[in-house]
């Protein structure tokens, strides 16, 4: 399941020979202190948010070391002028003194970005020095989504999140990050509720490495998985008959032409689509009626005898 989320704080960083010997493994071109700027962000927490979800410390260490190296966007007025920052570092952080609802220490992720210092940039940099863009947006891919109360997938154990179970919080522990997609500055109203702003969607480039793992990860899993498992049928029935069709011009083209063998007539036929096969089929069939004396003759022979004896029969 893909994970998108806002949140806060962009800050400034002074530039140290450390930060720039990191911005410049990742730099195409060597760069000066003078030539970029460098600030952090903090991209997500572990503290359950409004959706009674969240990412515990080791889904943060997970997702520390996929956003490294990711590239983030300004809103779409920024992003039209190309302006992109990148992440060059990334780390775990403990928040000194506060704790989360559930009584732990409270942890973030914290990145650290840094952009080249250009005309256009100027004022975006001012922003984030004036603390104006400050709303930070990610998306990234968890595999699981773990009831608290039970420890199975939330989606499946019928404990309800935000509910209390004998005074014990339901919420779901985003767990087994697989990609980070993207970071971003977002465009937000200014008297937009503070905290994390968070949705679930599904899609393509959802973790889940097979259909059945991706309609599972689903809300409503049963519905999705009954479905896939009629296709499944349907599928393996198109399958039989696919390769009835085959072995039976197979078994024609055999009957025909006695200079192929049998093991390349079937790698051919192994190769042909339905269609292809049907008409091979039929002009296969044509043929063997011209060169063999056609059998409605002695099947008409066989009938009249019968019917002749039935009749008989009934004659006496
Ligand atoms: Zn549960």
């Amino acid at each position: 399941m893909n994970i998108q989320k806002e949140t806060g704080a962009a800050q400034g960083v002074q530039v140290n020979e450390a930060e720039l010997t990191e911005i410049n493994r990742l730099a195409r071109t060597p760069l000066t202190a003078e030539q970029i700027y460098t600030f952090s962000v903090r991209l997500c927490d572990n503290e359950i948010d409004r959706d009674f979800e969240r990412f515990p410390r080791e889904t943060l260490n997970e997702l520390a070391a996929l956003f490294a190296g990711t590239t983030g966007i300004f809103d779409h007025e920024w992003s039209a002028k190309n302006q992109t920052a990148r992440l060059y570092r990334t780390e775990v952080v403990r928040d000194a003194a506060a704790v989360t609802r559930t009584g732990e220490g409270r942890w973030y992720l914290k990145g650290y970005a840094y952009m080249r210092r250009t005309a256009d940039n100027e004022a975006l940099i001012a922003d984030i020095e004036a603390g104006i863009k400050k709303e930070v947006s990610i998306g990234c891919a968890v595999r699981r989504c773990i009831c608290s109360i039970c420890g199975e997938e939330l989606s499946r154990c019928g404990h309800v999140r935000g509910q209390l179970y004998n005074g014990k919080l339901c919420f779901g522990e985003l767990r087994e990050a697989t990609d980070a997609f993207e970071w971003s500055f977002v465009a937000v109203p200014a008297q937009r509720e503070a905290g994390v702003v968070k949705q679930f969607r599904f899609g393509p480039a959802a973790a889940a490495t097979t259909l059945k793992e991706l309609l599972a990860a689903a809300p409503e899993p049963e519905k999705w998985l009954s479905a896939l498992e009629d296709l499944e049928k349907q599928a393996d029935l198109g399958r039989r008959y696919l390769e009835s069709l085959r072995r039976e011009v197979v078994r024609l083209e055999l009957l025909e032409r006695r200079d192929v063998d049998e093991d390349t007539l079937r790698t051919i036929a192994e190769k042909l689509s339905e269609p292809e096969l049907l008409e091979m089929k039929r002009a296969c069939e044509k043929r063997l009626e011209k060169r063999f004396p056609p059998p409605v003759q002695l099947c008409y022979g066989v009938q009249s005898r019968d019917g002749g004896e039935k009749d008989g029969a009934f004659l006496i």
